[in-house]
């Protein structure tokens, strides 16, 4: 299992818990299929009716599933090559292919072709007919159509969930299969791809829960925890600053003021009383007005404190105002 900062990210660690599901009922596995062909799938026709299907997959565990899937349910035998593509940054690509028998067997699966009179095979439609009338059904659904065209960012970052739909039809089938999972999704057009995306830890979490990948969810919700942790402990510390800060402002505010009234009149002229605690405030700048409170004798209340800091402050002002006698 991966561990924070390993370097994988959040959407690749997603993938390989997803890619270890059990494979399921047959039910299952060919909806699975399904999305996975949707999704991945590239549909070859050439001369004499013969028709391919070739998968192109980054990811290797992706690749490999699929690979287990096509042979465990349908019985098909596909081809597998690798290609470097320059689209993708010379990434390399998983490329598994269908072809003759195979492919029909698995285009007469997914209600794709028709056979007539003369039992002569045609293709019927372009993307697959697969009722999904079963929850079973529709998470697998789902899951094939996250490892085709899924990702979700790091929760570390944020909270967003997607499919890429290349077409309306999936697009539809997404946002329907979604809703009877009461996750309802919205969709937006992207560089002319459709995606189907969700919002909102919560939403995510039941999500990555419906596909099967309950590690992930997990993982999820600690990274939601730290955040929050984290979140507080800068709040805390922020606001201790902040208002240390604005104290020892304050202080020293006090502090210049009483140097002056020293300067000019003497702390002498000024009644008991306001001349302790003058003193007190020069020599302790820094420290709050309870606390020198606490070191007058005998000791001050707050309040108090804070009525002979007032008189000292007018004392000041007032000689501020005062003009300057010259000699
Ligand atoms: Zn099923």
């Amino acid at each position: 299992m991966r561990r924070p900062g390993d370097g994988q990210s959040f959407a690749a660690g997603v993938r390989q818990e997803l890619v270890r599901v059990p494979m399921g009922k047959p039910c299952c596995m060919l909806s699975e299929i399904s999305a996975l062909t949707q999704t991945s799938g590239h549909l070859g026709l050439r001369g004499g009716g013969r028709m391919s299907v070739s998968y192109r997959l980054e990811d290797a565990g992706v690749a490999r599933r699929l690979f287990q899937l096509l042979k465990k349910r349908l019985g098909v035998n596909p081809t597998l090559h690798f290609t470097q593509t320059p689209q993708l940054g010379g990434r390399r690509v998983c490329v598994l292919t269908l072809s003759g028998e195979d492919a029909q067997t698995l285009l007469g699966a997914l209600h794709m072709t028709e056979t007539d009179e003369e039992g002569q095979t045609h293709l019927k439609r372009t993307a697959p007919r697969h009722p999904m009338t079963r929850q079973c059904c529709r998470r697998a659904f789902l899951r094939g159509a996250f490892l085709g065209a899924g990702t979700v960012t790091n929760p570390e970052k944020g909270y967003h969930f997607e499919w890429k739909a290349e077409d309306e039809h999936l697009c539809r089938q997404l946002l329907k299969l979604l809703e009877k999972c009461d996750l309802p999704a919205h969709s937006y057009l992207r560089k002319g791809s459709q995606v189907v995306y969700l919002k909102g830890a919560q939403q995510i979490a039941d999500a990555l829960a419906l596909m099967g990948a309950g590690q992930s969810v997990l993982e999820m919700e600690n990274i939601r925890i730290r955040k929050q942790l984290r979140a507080a402990a800068v709040r805390a510390a922020n606001c201790d600053e902040h208002n240390g800060e604005r104290m020892l402002d304050a202080g020293q505010k006090q502090a210049e003021a009483i140097r002056q009234i020293m300067l000019k009149e003497g702390l002498y002229t000024l009644p008991k009383g306001l001349r302790e605690l003058g003193r007190l405030r020069l020599e302790n700048p820094d420290l709050s007005l309870k606390e020198l409170g606490e070191m007058l004798d005998p000791p001050v209340g707050k309040s108090g404190v804070n009525h002979r800091m007032r008189r000292l402050m007018e004392i000041a002002a007032k000689m501020e105002e005062k003009p300057e006698t010259a000699e």
